[in-house]
């Protein structure tokens, strides 16, 4: 017998189905645990049971679906129908069982998982925080396969479904109760309990019948499809889908409506973006597991020392981002500024960022009352010296942080971490001042810090395997996802973003419009082009970077000048009015700034939009390769993901590394 699934009978003439799979921190389906399922069922079909009840023995898991590797791995679109077909049949057993079945549901029960406890007769969630409920498949760019896209429509309505579907996340079990998506939520010690009361009470016939489920007409699927449409770009071909599995299944009997959704299935996970966006879950999984083993050599394995108290220095743009989420997440902070309005300006935005929290809701007002008053704000040295990291994020030039790292040195603690933010500098050039160049790191936050997850955490040579193990940790526990680089200038992001930016601005002075390469560059996957990211970013910060990428990469960057000419003329993009980039802003709808005409080029070029696209593209994977050749990150699923959470990188698309290999460019 397969361990994964066993089964047995209790006095009461009960049948219990238990998911254990002793090998895995998760119970998922694979081939192995369906073959044990069967069994199970089998032998309780031969057995005089009044009713069975599936629980699952792990604290924290139901059954996290299907398991990924499989459908990873899926060779064509009839192995993936048949992956769906093979799964509805074992459900359709379950909802034809002689018995009732009833599931308790304790922990996550996602995909597979729940269309488990679809097929059953009668669903008991326990109240636990770790029971969330659902069908996240086109979060990773499937459809629901073994019936959910059939049986949720018919149980809790045609729209409650497909929007819960189109969503591609997880609901607390209290939500999955009130939208019928279970049938009772209990307290979660008495789970077994009441799941098997509620069997007893099926096997007894004394259940009301259901009442038919609320009908959507064809305008709502309608519309729905248009803004799925707009909202993937023609892109991701799961959501579409996901609407026709249930608008047409809900129109065939249940038979076909299953051959239906096992056909639809078949195509979407055996496609491109199914498998690149499970490759991009993976990348996310494995983040949580990051270590800096592939660093050092190895270590004395104890737990590194938490940093506590956070100082931070300027308090501009990036310094007040860093102080309100450090603060955000519980530590103590104290920012530091040149001048008492620059300090007052950076609390401002913090107060700015936590009042957004609570107008949001993803923070209660008690909570960000907290989290600001634990920011202290100085124009001295005073609160610096019991911190246990500073985080620098002054102006980007050299000498200037070169003056700060010494002046640090002075007033921290010899424990002291002192890490930079800068973008772009070799962090041991910055450190070079500092009095021990073992405590120096780069932990680089991206703009903006509350929004977006990335930090490049980089590690000069003198950086020591406790400073780099005592970041990464921070980093987790801030609830930001970490890429670990080698010092060197620009890191990765800015290093490739800046390349390709550099590129467009090239084409452009080749006669190439701004709009046909931000068009081109949206067709792609970007979520904006880049002329107008260079807009957003700043024309003065992007003609800085180039000048730094020229620097360091003299033989190899050809800076464009048009940057440094907007620049001379007082156009610094978005940030200084709305006519002041490559674009003009008026309302929210952008158009060809008038005044670009002072610096085009007397020739025009026209360059279809494939061919824009292979050009910036090819910039950007050529750049990424040599990063991977000089060690600048030690994997191509680093670089894919570094751009993924810290670029905008298309997820579609898989990664960077993962395109240029499909295209044969790796
Ligand atoms: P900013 O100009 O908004 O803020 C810098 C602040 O530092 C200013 O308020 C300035 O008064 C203050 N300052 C300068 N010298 C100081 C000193 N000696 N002591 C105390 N305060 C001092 O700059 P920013 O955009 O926040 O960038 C800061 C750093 O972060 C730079 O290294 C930059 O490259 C990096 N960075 C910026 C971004 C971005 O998108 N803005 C993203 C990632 C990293």
């Amino acid at each position: 017998m397969n361990p994964s699934v066993s089964h047995s009978v209790d006095g009461d003439g009960v049948g219990w189905i238990v998911f254990d799979d002793p090998a895995v921190r998760a119970n998922v389906f694979n081939p192995p645990t369906q073959v044990a399922l069967h069994a199970a069922l089998d032998t309780l079909a031969a057995a005089p049971v009044r009713a069975v009840v599936v629980v699952s023995a792990k604290e924290r898991i139901f059954i996290a679906g299907a398991d990924l590797k499989w459908l990873l791995a899926m060779p064509s679109v009839d192995a993936a129908a048949e992956c769906a077909r093979s799964g509805q049949r074992l459900f359709q057993r379950l909802a034809d069982f002689k018995v009732p079945v009833v599931c308790a549901i304790n922990g996550a029960c996602a995909g597979g998982g729940y269309e488990l406890a679809l097929a059953c007769h009668w669903r008991v969630a326990g109240d636990a925080a770790a029971t969330v409920i659902g069908l996240p498949e086109t979060g990773i760019g499937a459809i629901p396969g073994w019936g959910g896209g059939v049986r949720l429509p018919r149980l809790i309505g045609a729209k409650a479904a497909v929007e819960h579907i189109l969503k591609g996340a997880l609901v607390p079990a209290a939500e999955a109760q009130r939208t019928g998506m279970v049938d009772e939520l209990v307290p979660v010690a008495e789970l077994k309990v009441r799941a098997k009361a509620a069997a007893l009470r099926l096997a007894a016939d004394r259940v009301s019948a259901r009442s038919e489920p609320p009908r959507a007409d064809a305008a709502f699927f309608g519309e729905l499809r248009t803004a799925t449409a707009r909202k993937t770009r023609g892109r991701e071909p799961a959501p579409l889908r996901a609407i026709d599995a249930v608008e047409q299944g809900l129109a065939l009997p249940l038979a076909a409506a299953l051959e239906l959704e096992a056909c639809l299935f078949g195509e979407i996970v055996a496609g491109e973006v199914c498998k690149n966006l499970i490759h991009v879950f993976f990348l996310k999984e494995a983040v949580k597991r990051l270590t800096v083993d592939a660093w050092f050599p190895a270590g004395a394995g104890a737990a590194p020392a938490p940093f506590k108290k956070v100082g931070v220095v300027g308090a501009g743009v990036m310094g007040s981002g860093i102080a309100q989420w450090c603060a955000a997440r519980g530590h103590e902070v104290v920012m530091r500024d040149m001048k008492p309005e620059f300090v007052e300006r950076g609390l401002a935005v913090i107060r700015g960022v936590f009042d957004e929290a609570v107008a949001r809701k993803r923070m209660k007002p008690e909570d960000a009352a907290e989290g600001l008053a634990r920011v202290r704000t100085t124009t001295a040295w005073d609160g610096f010296g019991d911190c246990d990291l500073v985080v620098e994020a002054i102006v980007e030039n050299v000498a200037a942080k070169q003056a700060l790292f010494a002046e640090l040195s002075a007033v921290v603690r010899p424990d002291c971490v002192l890490a930079s933010n800068t973008s772009a500098l070799p962090i041991e050039e910055l450190a070079a001042t500092a009095m021990e160049p073992g405590r120096t790191i780069g932990i680089h936050f991206f703009n903006p810090v509350s929004r977006m997850p990335l930090i490049e955490m980089v590690l000069s040579p003198h950086t020591t395997r406790a400073t780099a193990e005592r970041a990464l940790a921070f980093a987790k526990a801030l609830g930001k996802t970490p890429v670990i680089c080698k010092s060197s200038p620009g890191f990765l992001v800015t290093r490739v973003l800046f390349f390709y930016l550099n590129e467009a601005c090239r084409l452009w002075e080749q006669g190439a419009p701004a709009e046909a390469l931000d068009a081109a560059m949206r067709d792609w996957g970007w979520p904006m082009g880049p002329m107008r990211l260079i807009d957003e970013v700043g024309v003065d910060v992007s003609d800085f970077i180039y000048g730094e990428m020229a620097h360091y990469f003299p033989r190899r960057f050809e800076g464009a000048t048009v940057c440094a000419r907007m620049l001379a003329a007082g156009l610094k993009g978005r940030k200084n009015g709305a006519s002041s980039g490559f674009y003009t802003y008026a309302g929210h709808k952008e158009a060809p700034n008038p005044e670009m005409t002072k610096f085009a080029p007397a020739t025009s070029m026209t360059l279809d939009a494939a061919a824009i696209a292979d050009r910036l593209m090819g910039v950007m994977i050529d750049e990424a390769k040599r990063c991977l050749a000089e060690g600048v990150l030690k994997s191509s699923d680093d670089v894919d993901f570094a751009l993924l959470m810290g670029a905008g990188f298309p997820a579609f698309r898989g990664g960077l590394m993962r395109y240029a290999k499909s295209i044969g460019r790796e």
